[in-house]
């Protein structure tokens, strides 16, 4: 079974994934919690390169392509084995950020980055995402998210490109609501919580 969390800046995703991740365990389950871009040893010189704050030369068709590497080799060194063995994946993002933040956010051509998807993913395919808000405003995530760390040069950008990327979820969410699910960060952490296991009961038996 494959989960993936996706989400504006600051959301709270790896709590979230730590939590259920904690929960699944004490069930018995085998868990592997990931992220995107990274996972692998390739996947995180590539998130190093991507998220450095000294490369702002990077241009936004650079930048699609090493997002969609990192991805074809979790997918192919880690994700597709750990699914095939029956474990359980949880990852913190995966192809419906790159819809946000590059088509979205960037403006690249949404069909093309869909067959880059595609092709990255070799037919790997989250089974539910967790799409986590914190409300309209995209200023408080990002705020909650460079307060907790050194800004990554995402976070550099300007509020306009973090609401057209949240728009952008929002969109994706509308266009599947079977398989993703929104859930509003609230102010406590097991309110959260509670609300992200109760969109996964019909995967899980709690
Ligand atoms: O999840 P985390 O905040 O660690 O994400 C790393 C960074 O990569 C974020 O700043 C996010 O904005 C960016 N990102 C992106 N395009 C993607 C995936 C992540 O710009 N497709």
């Amino acid at each position: 079974i494959f989960i993936t969390f996706e989400g504006g800046e600051g959301a709270g995703k790896s709590t979230h994934i730590r939590f259920l991740a904690e929960a699944l365990e004490e069930h018995g389950r085998e868990v592997l919690c990931l992220r995107e871009p990274g996972g692998t040893a390739v996947g995180e010189q590539l998130r190093s390169i991507v998220l450095d704050p000294e490369n702002a030369a990077l241009s936004d068709e650079a930048e699609l392509l090493i997002y969609e590497a990192a991805r074809a080799q979790i997918v192919s060194e880690v994700i597709a084995p750990a699914l095939a063995r029956g474990a359980v994946v949880l990852c913190d993002r995966f192809y419906d950020s790159t819809i946000a933040y590059q088509v979205f956010g960037r403006g690249l051509d949404r069909s093309f980055v869909e067959s880059a998807n595609e092709f990255a993913c070799q037919g790997v395919h989250p089974d539910r995402t967790i799409l986590l808000t914190v409300g309209d405003s995209a200023e408080k995530g990002l705020e909650r998210a460079t307060h907790q760390s050194a800004a990554d040069r995402l976070e550099l950008e300007g509020g306009a490109f973090h609401s057209e990327v949240n728009a952008g979820f929002m969109e994706i969410a509308a266009s599947e609501p079977d398989r993703i699910r929104i859930v509003v960060s609230a102010d406590r952490k097991s309110d959260t919580a509670r609300k992200v296991f109760s969109e996964l009961s019909d995967i899980f038996a709690w």
